[in-house]
Formats: C-alpha cells, structure tokens, sequence
C-alpha cells in the first residue's frame, strides 16, 4: 500500500491530521500507522530514527545545548461510528482527531520541515497508551532505552485546546480499615459494630481541608475523598470489619511518600494499606527552554488536574507539559472533532518556538 504521508501532506498539519485519522489505529493493532511513520522519518535526512515495537522515535544531532522531546500516542480509542474522519465547515470530525492525531501531526510536521531546530528535538510517537498500562510504549522505553528519550524539557501533545497545562497531579488509593466482634444482632451488646466505628473515618472526610498550592504559577486543587466503602457480614450479625477506600490526589510538590505519610496521619488510630500509588509531576517551567515554549504560546499556564504520562518524564527527570490543538472534553466521545483553527494556531506556536527562522 502507498504511503499516504506524502511530503504534500506532511507539509501541510491540517492534511496531516485527516491522513493520521484515516490510517485505523486502536490500541494494538499500531503497525500500519508506525510503518507509515517510520518510513516518512527515515526519508529525512537530518534525523537519526529507532524504533521499539510499534513505536517510533527519531533525533536530530546538530550539538545544541538543549535538546526538547515531543510526544503523542498513535493510538486511539475503539471507532464509534467515527472513522474515517469527515470534514464538516471548520471542523474535523473522527476518531482521535482531538486525541491525539493532531497532536502527532504537529510532531510529525515540525520533525520533516524543521531540519535546523534551535534546540536539539527528540520526535517520539509510541503506541497503547490508551489501555492498560504494562503496554504503554514510552513506559516501555523508559525502561528499556532511558537514553532515548533523555532531555531538557518535553512537550505531551494531548489535548489542552491550545492551552499550556503543567506538571500534573499524584493519585493514592488507601483502604482504611475498622475492625470490631462479631455477635449476633440480637445479642449486639456482646459485639462491636466495625460499620458505626467507619464514622469516624467518614468524620475526619468530612472535616477534612484539602491544599491548594501555587506552583510556578500553576494552581493545584487538592482532594481526598471516599470513593467506596464496604462492610457487612449477614442481615443478623454486628460486623467486625469495614473497609473505606479513599483516594487522595495531590499536588506535585509532594512525593508518593509524603502523600502516603500524609494519608497516615490523616487517619491515625485506623489501619491504613495503600493499594495503589503514582506521583506527580512538577510543572517545571523555570528552565529555558519551557520559558521560551510559554513565551512563544503567550498565555499562562493552567495546572493539569488529572494524571497523564507527563508524570512518565518528570520520572525520568525531565520537565514536561500537555500542549495540544484538541479539546480534551471531546476525547473519546462519539462526535470528537478538532477544529482547523486551532491546528494551524498550534502549529504556528511550535514552529516559532523550535525554528531557527
Ligand atoms: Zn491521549
């Protein structure tokens, strides 16, 4: 089959962005997409291109003091009616067109028509990202070639309509636990009830003040809530166990152990076990290169309240943030779409921002 990533449409993000909807690429089945990926890359002459299973990188090498990553998943969610894409006035509609085809056409874009960038650019499209984690293509190259993706500063093309969202929150999941004795309901004084204990956990919810922090700028709401609780042995049984469980997101200024240690304290006197964890990231935007990314985009930055693989980088040590032409309320909904203007904008920020001229 043709590759219908012709220089025509690589040179042009709008078309790029209907040629990368209209290659199908859910979750696992990437191999076409990548195909078509790798082959354009390797055609340029200023990039060196690798790639690990079905996800793609390519480098230049020009010795500059900075190098910066850009990044976007291949894949997307299964179609819903939505494929191939369709134009409809201003508006592209289809399956990843917001997440995160346009994206990836903005990489894709900037790495064929950018031969001198004024940092040195790391382009890297990876695969799985939306299931289950132990697919994750940069997960998985964060830890077979670490080296791949080291850098200064990384820009996650996921959609933020054209916003800059920073760092990103952590998010813990901890079961509190009551304990009590059983008895029988009708002899309920010879027992101690684990459900009414569980009031107290709920209590210090209720009471409890959750941080909002101010990092470079970027403002993070904290939360801690119940998100489910389970207790209960027969219809004629006092129970000797309840479980809350609660999640806690919090802000990047603190590491999965203080969050832990803070869940601790929280709820002192109960026992506490942490059933799943993962940190943060910082927004990271004092360095140079994300000052002149902002400067080039020329808005503030807004904090990104839920977990995105930018924490992935801030775990390799580099700073990253979501920048993106798509709006995130239409990923993976049935009409998702991207509209034109928002595209070219996007592409005119980015190239002002790594282009020499
Ligand atoms: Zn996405």
């Amino acid at each position: 089959m043709a590759n219908p990533l012709t220089p025509e449409v690589l040179a042009d993000p709008v078309a790029l962005t209907r040629a990368l909807v209209d290659i199908e690429s859910v979750s696992r089945n990437e191999k076409e997409i990548a195909d078509c990926v790798e082959e354009v890359l390797r055609t340029a002459p200023h990039l060196t291109v690798d790639r690990y299973g079905n996800t793609v990188m390519a480098r230049t090498d020009l010795g500059r003091a900075q190098r910066v990553v850009l990044a976007g998943h291949l894949d997307t969610v299964p179609h819903n009616d939505n494929f191939p894409s369709r134009l409809d006035g201003d508006l592209i509609y289809g399956c990843g067109t917001s997440d995160m085809k346009s994206g990836v056409a903005f990489a894709l874009h900037l790495a064929v028509t950018v031969t001198e960038p004024r940092f040195d650019a790391t382009y890297f499209f990876y695969d799985a990202e939306e299931i289950e984690d132990r697919y994750n293509g940069l997960k998985l190259v964060a830890e077979a070639h670490p080296e791949w993706l080291a850098a200064d500063f990384a820009v996650l093309l996921e959609p933020t309509y054209g916003m800059v969202e920073a760092g990103c929150q952590g998010t813990m999941r901890a079961t509190v636990s009551t304990t009590g004795r059983r008895a029988h309901a009708a002899r309920a004084w010879r027992g101690v009830n684990a459900i009414h204990a569980a009031a107290e956990v709920l209590d210090r919810l209720r009471a409890y003040e959750a941080r909002t922090v101010t990092i470079d700028g970027c403002v993070y709401r904290e939360g801690l809530n119940a998100v489910r609780i389970n207790g209960g042995v027969a219809g004629n049984v006092v129970p000797d166990r309840c479980e809350v469980e609660v999640n806690y997101r919090f802000a990047p200024d603190r590491s999965e152990e203080e969050a832990q240690a803070h869940v601790r304290e929280v709820f002192e006197g109960f026992e506490v076990e942490v059933t799943d964890s993962a940190g943060g990231a910082l927004p990271g935007l004092t360095q140079a290169p994300a000052r002149e990314f902002l400067a080039a985009v020329g808005e503030e930055p807004v904090a990104k309240l839920g977990w995105t693989d930018v924490a992935r980088f801030a775990g390799l040590g580099i700073p990253a943030l979501n920048f993106g032409p798509g709006d995130p309320n239409l990923a993976h909904a049935p009409d998702e779409h991207v509209e034109i203007g928002k595209i070219r904008d996007g592409a005119a920020t980015l190239h002002r921002w790594l282009a020499l001229s």
